[in-house]
């Protein structure tokens, strides 16, 4: 029997268990309704049943987005969550499996699933599913895998840069004076294959060429001084060790130091350059050719901008290469040759060569030069028409010659038709006249008519002797002759030319010599006419010699109007004639005395003046005597 009061008692006490259990029940729905890990239930149709909040947290959802909806909804991957639910089906209990959840804001949750069934009386009540997030950890594994990726393919960029640049690589360590060789730096030196990786720096020292090797010496010095970069680039010539080969390497380099401030290790690169030093050596043997040139060199620009202008541009112009490279090249275009140029231009632009086209170009004092062009288009490697070349040759002294030579050529016609026309003109009055006139108008006439012919035949004699000096087909016909004898013939010869004169002969004795003849006796002719061209108004001239040991001076002297200094140095040029004063114009050609030098040259000989204007002038020459 129980009494009230036990009962009371077990009642009290029961109550008390039921509060307690009540408050244990709060406290576990509260664990799972509000605790950090993520929980919800899923019916044996896959709809979700119930989820706590730290689960509608973690994707984002509200309670009725989420609950009442089929699972497979919210799985990125549909094959996941079917195996997932299969699996459960057959009661399996998944620990850890990885899923990809999709969030409400469109993004994606890596989770890890815990699950299992809760049956009741063998009944399918639901699964209870712990959902881990993983995501932060998952990313991080991405940008791990996504950076190691990235330093695998720096890597590979770098070795392909290295290969691709046929760079060595090499490390010398200071301590033990050991230095690693990668594969291509041993190619470059000429090791083998299964040489040492590591050898000794000895070896690699002894190979670079005894020229250079003060000078790397002084480098490393340099680099592994204190305060200095620490780095190294030299270049420099070694034999290469297999062939003793001579090639040129750049060296790089950065030095390590160890805690103590010593030199621990040197890295770096190591590169045949020996095409690029080839390549720079030639660009410097053409760019002194250029520099060496006789002619200007310049390079400019499609739009006409220098580029390069070189020494004798420098000289020909007046304008430094300072002044003148960047600027534009009409700087040394007169201006009324601006059309004319601009059609040469246009066809270099079209890819011709403009070749020894003769204009005109300004010079810094403003003079015209006259110049031959030459112009070519600059092409680039791939072929564009990137500039062009032009090369101007000074031809003031052809233009002066040709002038020369046309004034000479209008002289020439003129010199041969004057005698000419006398000689017909006596020769007709002479046959009209010979039977009814008296003897001395016979002999007046034929006297002139030999005159005339003499000055003719001295004349075409010259021009037939620098017609050969031009054919380059002189030669000297030595023969043994009497001297004496020559200038008592040329003077009979050319009596009438001397005729108004007093010619004073000075021949001490009889000398043989041993010359061309005839061309001495050419000689001769032109400087007794000159003698008697170019003194009008005196009366005597010497002709002769003075003889000393083996030696004969032959001498003509005359006392007419003289040379200045500054003409006689030119005198002997050709085609040169001096301007004499208007009431002293003698007709010439400049020739003879050209032709005199010449045949004395031959001789070994030379033509010598002394002048003074107004006084008269001696010329003379010295020849070996026979006797
Ligand atoms: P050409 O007499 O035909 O002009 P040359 O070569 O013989 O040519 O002489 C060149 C120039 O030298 C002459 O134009 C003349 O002015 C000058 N010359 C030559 N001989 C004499 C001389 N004896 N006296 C003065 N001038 C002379």
């Amino acid at each position: 029997m129980i009494d009230n009061r036990t009962l009371t008692k077990k009642i009290q006490q029961l109550e008390a268990e039921n509060g307690e259990l009540k408050d244990r029940v709060e406290e576990l729905s509260d664990f799972i309704e509000n605790g950090a890990l993520p929980l919800h239930w899923v019916d044996s149709s896959g709809i979700i049943t119930w989820a706590n909040q730290a689960e509608l947290n973690t994707l984002g959802y509200r309670a009725d987005e989420y609950i009442g909806h089929s699972i497979t909804k919210f799985h990125a991957d549909k094959a996941v969550i079917e195996d997932i639910l299969s699996r459960l089906l057959n009661n399996e209990t998944l620990t850890n499996y990885p899923a990809r959840l999709l969030c409400k804001d469109g993004t994606i949750k890596y989770v890890l699933i815990n699950s299992n069934v809760l049956h009741k009386g063998g009944e399918f009540v639901h699964t209870r599913c712990f959902t881990r997030d993983v995501t932060a950890i998952v990313e991080e594994q991405f940008k791990r895998n996504e950076l190691l990726q990235e330093y695998e393919l720096s890597e590979a960029r770098l070795k392909m840069a290295i290969e691709a640049a046929n760079l060595g690589i090499w490390e010398w360590n200071k301590k033990n004076n050991q230095v690693f060789w990668s594969a291509e730096s041993k190619k470059i030196l000429g090791l083998q294959e299964e040489d040492l990786t590591l050898a000794g720096v000895d070896r690699f020292l002894n190979a670079i060429a005894p020229e250079d090797r003060a000078r790397v010496e002084r480098e490393l010095d340099l680099a592994m001084a204190d305060g200095s970069e620490h780095r190294y680039d030299v270049t420099y010539r070694i034999r290469r060790i297999d062939n003793q080969e001579l090639r040129w390497i750049r060296c790089q380099g950065l030095v390590e130091f160890d805690s103590y401030d010593r030199a621990k290790s040197i890295t770096g690169t190591m590169l045949d350059v020996t095409d690029a030093k080839q390549a720079d050596i030639k660009r410097a043997e053409l760019a002194a050719i250029i520099d060496s040139s006789y002619d200007a060199v310049v390079g400019k620009s499609l739009e006409g901008i220098i580029s390069s202008w070189n020494n004798s541009a420098q000289r020909m112009f007046g304008f430094e290469a300072s002044e003148m490279i960047g600027e534009s090249i009409l700087k040394i275009y007169p201006e009324d040759l601006l059309q004319e140029k601009s059609i040469f231009m246009e066809r270099v632009k079209a890819g011709e060569r403009v070749e020894q086209y003769e204009t005109k170009l300004l010079t810094k004092d403003g003079r015209l030069l006259d110049v031959s062009l030459t112009l070519s288009p600059i092409h680039d490697s791939e072929g564009n028409f990137i500039g062009v070349s032009k090369i101007a040759r000074d031809i003031t002294e052809k233009k002066r010659e040709e002038q020369r030579k046309n004034d000479f050529v209008s002289m020439v016609s003129h010199e041969l038709k004057t005698p000419l026309s006398t000689i017909m003109t006596y020769a007709q009055l002479l046959s009209k006249r010979a039977a009814d006139e008296p003897k001395d108008f016979v002999l007046q006439a034929a006297t002139k008519i030999d005159h005339q012919a003499k000055k003719m035949k001295a004349l075409i004699k010259d021009f037939l002797e620098l017609a050969k000096m031009d054919d380059g087909k002189t030669s000297l016909h030595t023969e043994t002759f009497n001297l004496n004898t020559l200038i008592t013939e040329v003077l009979a010869d050319i009596s009438p030319l001397t005729r108004r004169y007093t010619v004073e002969l000075h021949m001490p004795e009889a000398v043989n010599l041993r010359a061309d003849r005839e061309k001495i006796g050419q000689v001769l002719i032109n400087l007794i006419s000159n003698a008697t061209k170019y003194a009008p108004d005196s009366e005597k001239i010497k002709v002769g010699f003075t003889k000393s040991e083996g030696k004969v001076t032959i001498f003509v002297q005359d006392f007419g109007i003289g040379i200045s200094e500054t003409d006689q140095k030119r005198l002997f040029e050709r085609f040169y004639r001096v301007d004499n004063p208007p009431g002293y114009h003698v007709a010439g050609f400049g020739i003879g005395l050209y032709i005199v030098s010449e045949i004395l040259n031959d001789h070994g000989s030379r033509i010598q003046v002394e002048s003074t204007l107004g006084k008269g002038s001696l010329f003379y020459f010295e020849l070996n005597t026979e006797n």
